[in-house]
């Protein structure tokens, strides 16, 4: 069978690039060795990971913020097994709007194991051992990542899990240790917390959320150990022992050395990053070069050999669903012969907990590093009507503005729906917009958007409501 596009792997990167070369006119073909569609985020990632943030953040609403607003339904009680349910079927939803997707844009979709033995082939190896070959102009490697291993831990997926056992346990927890104080630890974490379990999170670095802007991990840190989250920070877990009747005894040590203290958990959840997944494509034999496990791309997402290009979490740059995504849009595009592109500048990134916290462009600390004058402008969500109206006041937006050109350099969010409130931001940071352009934006009243506009105008110490 000939094809213009092979895609190995059909998450975020792999369906949506898929997707947009069919529209553009070219003959497309995906692989894909799980049974479903949608790649780690539509199936044990930000989908399932969503739907459990979701429950788990009513279920604590109905708990502690019903009785302030005036609801009186009494004390909630966990049905985790329709939790869980609910989880399944939002995955199935999604997988399957892929799946339908792939056969509206008449794509072939091949289920197995990918391999390139050269440029212009691609072997699919399925299940049952049977092989078949595909030749095709180009090859697009959209494979992905797994969890990353911790030195001497062994995951076995039921007492020492990575996110994807964490999402599935049966029971909640008493004690859950993560190791890892970034995203998926603290979201993961957040969910087993409200439902009911102790979490501890010992991290290597000393703060959490890496890359984040300093100020909006500190003011994080400090909400969810109101929460009843505890913190070991500048702590490493040397040695995880399962004990036989279930639980485990973790041993943690100062990370710059010092003296071994033990902790107890019933689950440990390993999240310390993830790795590119190359495994199996046999990159060696068609002499695609990788750098620390990624597959190396030039700026048009070309690996060193001709036909073959390479987008998503198995490349540089930040492992998430739509960086990926925009990645397969452009790789598409250039495929057929147009100008597809990404602007890594513009990349928002969400921590999807409660409070939410949003991220994109620079932080203060990298502006300090690169020696760039900036001005800043922040403003509470407790003096926000909307907020208060929902009772959800954690939080602040905070702008960083060029000090000579006004140009945005970035914007940090904590507070509620974050997330969605950087949408314009990134909209603004895309056009080169300036903090003035947003301020002078009419926001509609009540919204939580109006903090966005008001610490706009805090960066020229003008706000109307502090
Ligand atoms: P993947 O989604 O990993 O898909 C790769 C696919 O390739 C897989 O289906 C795999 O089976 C297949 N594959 C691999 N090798 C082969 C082969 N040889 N042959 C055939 N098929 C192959 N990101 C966000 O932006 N927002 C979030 O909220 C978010 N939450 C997350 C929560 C968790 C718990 C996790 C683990 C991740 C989360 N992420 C989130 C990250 C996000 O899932 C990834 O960035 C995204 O899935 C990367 O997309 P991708 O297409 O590069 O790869």
């Amino acid at each position: 069978m000939s094809y213009d596009l092979v895609v190995i792997g059909t998450g975020p990167g792999g369906y949506v690039c898929a997707i947009r070369a069919a529209q553009l006119g070219l003959k497309v073909a995906v692989v894909e060795k799980r049974k479903t569609h949608g790649g780690t985020c539509l199936n044990v990632g930000c989908i399932p990971s969503k739907a459990l943030l979701h429950a788990s953040e009513m279920f604590e609403e109905a708990s502690h913020t019903f009785p302030s607003l005036g609801i009186t339904v009494g004390k909630p009680k966990l049905d985790l097994k329709q939790m869980l349910v609910h989880k399944q079927e939002t995955i199935d939803a999604n997988v399957n709007g892929v799946a339908f997707l792939l056969k509206k844009n008449k794509i072939d979709p091949f289920h197995g194991t990918a391999s390139i033995p050269a440029a212009g082939k691609v072997v699919v190896t399925a299940e049952d051992g049977k092989t078949q070959e595909l030749e095709t102009k180009n090859i697009v490697i959209a494979t992905g990542s797994e969890s990353a291993a911790l030195p001497g831990v062994t995951t076995d997926e039921k007492t020492v899990v990575t996110s994807t056992g964490a999402l599935e346990l049966t029971s909640v927890p008493k004690e859950l240790l993560v190791v890892g104080a970034g995203v998926i630890g603290l979201e993961i974490g957040s969910v087993w917390a409200r439902l009911g379990a102790k979490v501890t999170v010992v991290e290597y670095l000393d703060r959490i959320l890496p890359g984040m802007d300093d100020e909006i991990a500190k003011q994080f840190q400090r909400i969810l150990q109101k929460q009843g989250f505890t913190f070991h920070l500048g702590s490493k877990v040397t040695k995880v022992d399962v004990a036989k009747k279930g639980g485990a005894t973790v041993t943690v040590e100062p990370a710059a050395g010092g003296e071994a203290k033990t902790l107890n958990a019933d689950i440990v959840l390993v999240a310390i990053g993830r790795r590119p997944n190359t495994d199996g494509l046999g990159l060696d034999k068609a002499g695609v070069a990788t750098e620390r496990g990624r597959v190396v791309i030039d700026d048009h997402f070309k690996t060193n050999v001709d036909g073959i290009y390479a987008i998503g979490d198995v490349v540089r740059g930040p492992m998430l669903a739509h960086k990926a995504e925009d990645e397969g849009v452009a790789v598409a595009e250039i495929l057929a012969g147009k100008h597809g592109h990404v602007n890594y500048d513009a990349i928002p990134g969400i921590v999807y907990t409660a409070p939410e916290v949003a991220a994109i462009g620079k932080t203060e600390e990298e502006l300090k590093a690169a020696g760039i004058a900036y001005k800043v402008g922040k403003f509470p969500f407790t003096a926000n009507g909307r907020a208060r109206a929902m009772r959800h006041t954690d939080g602040f937006v905070k702008f960083l503005a060029d000090a000579t050109t006004d140009r945005v350099l970035g914007c940090h969010i904590i507070g509620p729906h974050a997330g969605d409130l950087i949408a314009e931001v990134t909209v603004l940071m895309e056009f080169g917009g300036s903090a003035e352009d947003l301020a002078r934006t009419c926001h509609a009243h009540p919204t939580l958007a109006e903090a966005v506009k008001e610490a706009a105008l805090a960066v020229d110490k003008r706000p109307i409501h502090m």
